[in-house]
């Protein structure tokens, strides 16, 4: 086994930030000029932030209310949205539109210079900030990685993936990563007297995921295995509209299309949201999904229709996905646009409170890896980004105001590190998604749940003998194991959540779910204490 010796520690000083989409890069920026490292296992201003199509939510225009926002926050989230929390984004969802208004961010203006708002699915109002349309994501992180690039007091350290946490009498002090400058090296340990996991989410735990491949859930697998608190595990959500034309990860066909009018056909040429829910294609996406899964489960096709309400004026409205539609074939303004359920976002992930903190001391998380709350059992469109800036300044906020220690001089425990090159495309990585698509996707029950369980362990037992076996697997099969326990003792179905056997949500289930490593599974696969 082994062990992380002192001239394989790096001192990254005050603040060790993980992950650089927008919750990263924005917690940097909110604590400079305070000393900060960013480390990322993708060049800066990437992740699933630099995809996002829609854009951000935020009660500006007239006759829009902070209290409105929350609402419908609260009735998306099926019951279990924590209304402090979403007061808190929705509120203070104004002053983080100015900050990126200073950062630059060129959002769409009306002709009299104010903010043009569009609207998304369950939205009682028009309050999306928007850029070129599906620009959004890209507009954002262009501004930021500008500003971090120009800004002294942020270290940057691109292309170097974290898989476990250093912990020292109870506090994190610092990341394990494999050792970059020598490979045949033990790990690194970069330690750091505090650290913020902004690792973004999961989806790539899915065989069809809108999300980057560097989405496999690390952050909530590595906060764990040092004992943080992870909550709502079960909770993906499954996006209505991916592109379906055989492309891994696939393409999204954003939900404002359909906020223009865009429907929902099958291959008969039905609409079939009409008769499921009042609000037909604009209904909340958990609906949407299962509906198209049913579908596809009949042996129907299903197809974006954006023929009548957007036509010729797509490539100009929706340049993204025009491109994607073009690199497939496909003229989405004057031909049907096939389309998939996929998994797309994490409401679960490491359990915070309102500043980020996460249960363990020294260690704050913000971004798609946290649970706090604002999302419940299903994500209202466009509150993720808008979560990120809100917990990204106040984590910044808490870590400013907070008097740390010294980060301890040396590890305490080494990872057992494998390489983890090609990892999402490995053959043990395929089965993992495979099975995730498959037994813990859109819709569970308790046999499709135990038969993942019970096919994982078999493919761990598989992956420790490879000799490419490491933390990152083992990371992957954590983060499966706490989505596939969450999904097990939730008896009931509740927005994301979806089983067969129990269809109903049920009042016994109204809380939120709260589960330590040791509620799934035995400590220890991949990492071994050794106190130095
Ligand atoms: C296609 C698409 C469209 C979307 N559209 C919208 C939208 O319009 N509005 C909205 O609100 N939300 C949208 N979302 C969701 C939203 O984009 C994400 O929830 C949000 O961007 C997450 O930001 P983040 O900073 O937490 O993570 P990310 O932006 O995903 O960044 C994660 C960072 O962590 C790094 N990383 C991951 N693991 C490790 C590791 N082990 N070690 C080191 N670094 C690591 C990555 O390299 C990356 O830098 C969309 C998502 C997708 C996939």
């Amino acid at each position: 086994m082994p062990r992380a010796f002192p001239d394989n520690v790096l001192d990254a000083g005050d603040v060790l930030i993980v992950g650089a989409g927008l919750a990263g890069l924005f917690a940097a920026l909110k604590l400079s000029p305070r000393n900060v490292t960013v480390l990322a296992s993708q060049p800066i201003g990437g992740g699933a932030s630099a995809w996002a199509q829609g854009g951000i939510a935020a009660a500006l225009g007239a006759g829009d209310t902070i209290e409105a926002h929350i609402a419908d926050t609260v009735a998306a989230g099926a019951g279990l949205v924590d209304e402090k929390i979403a007061r808190l984004i929705a509120t203070e969802a104004s002053d983080r539109i100015l900050d990126l208004v200073e950062l630059a961010v060129p959002f769409d203006r009306d002709l009299e210079g104010k903010l043009k708002l569009g609207r998304e699915g369950a939205h009682s109002h028009d309050r999306i900030v928007r850029v070129r349309g599906d620009r959004a994501g890209a507009a954002v992180m262009g501004a930021l990685r500008e500003r971090v690039r120009a800004t002294p007091s942020i270290n940057i350290i691109e292309g170097v993936t974290a898989h476990a946490l250093g912990v020292v009498e109870g506090r994190v002090c610092g990341i394990f990563a494999p050792n970059w400058r020598e490979a045949e090296k033990p790990p690194l340990f970069i330690r750091a007297r505090n650290v913020v996991l902004a690792t973004g989410g999961a989806g790539a735990l899915y065989a069809v995921t809108t999300n980057p491949p560097e989405a496999l859930g690390e952050g909530v697998a590595m906060a764990a295995r040092a004992g943080a608190v992870i909550a709502d595990p079960e909770f993906i959500q499954f996006h209505p509209t991916a592109i379906d034309v055989g492309r891994d990860p696939a393409p999204l066909a954003s939900e404002a299309l359909r906020g223009e009018g865009a429907v929902l056909v099958n291959d008969q040429g039905v609409r079939f949201m009409e008769d499921v829910h009042e609000a037909a294609d604009l209904a909340p996406r958990d609906i949407l999904a299962r509906e198209v899964h049913r579908q596809r489960g009949e042996g129907r096709k299903t197809y974006l229709d954006a023929r009548a309400a957007i036509g010729a004026a797509f490539a100009e409205k929706f340049p993204t996905v025009f491109a994607a539609c073009q690199a497939a074939g496909i003229d989405p303004g004057a031909e049907l646009i096939p389309v998939a359920p996929a998994a797309h976002y994490h409401m679960g992930g490491i359990a915070i409170d309102e500043w980020g903190r996460s249960s363990l001391d020294g260690l704050w998380a913000c971004g798609e890896v946290t649970s706090s709350g604002a999302h419940g059992a299903n994500r209202l469109a466009s509150n993720s980004l808008l979560e990120s800036v809100v917990f990204a300044a106040r984590v910044a906020q808490d870590i400013n105001g907070n008097d740390a220690p010294n980060a301890a001089r040396a590890a305490v425990f080494t990872p057992r590190f494998g390489h983890a090159d090609g990892l999402i495309n490995s053959k043990i990585a395929q089965r993992l998604r495979w099975i995730m698509g498959t037994h813990v996707g859109v819709v569970r029950s308790a046999d499709s749940l135990k038969a993942a369980a019970r096919e994982l362990a078999a493919l761990e037992a598989e992956a420790d003998a490879s000799p490419g076996a490491g933390a990152a697997f083992a990371n992957m099969f954590t983060a499966a194991r706490f989505i596939i326990a969450g999904a097990l003792g939730r008896k009931e179905s509740r927005g994301g959540h979806s089983r067969e056997d129990f269809p109903k949500p049920h009042e016994t289930f109204r809380k939120r779910t709260f589960l330590k490593l040791s509620d799934v599974e035995s400590a220890g696969a991949a990492q071994e204490v050794v106190h130095a």
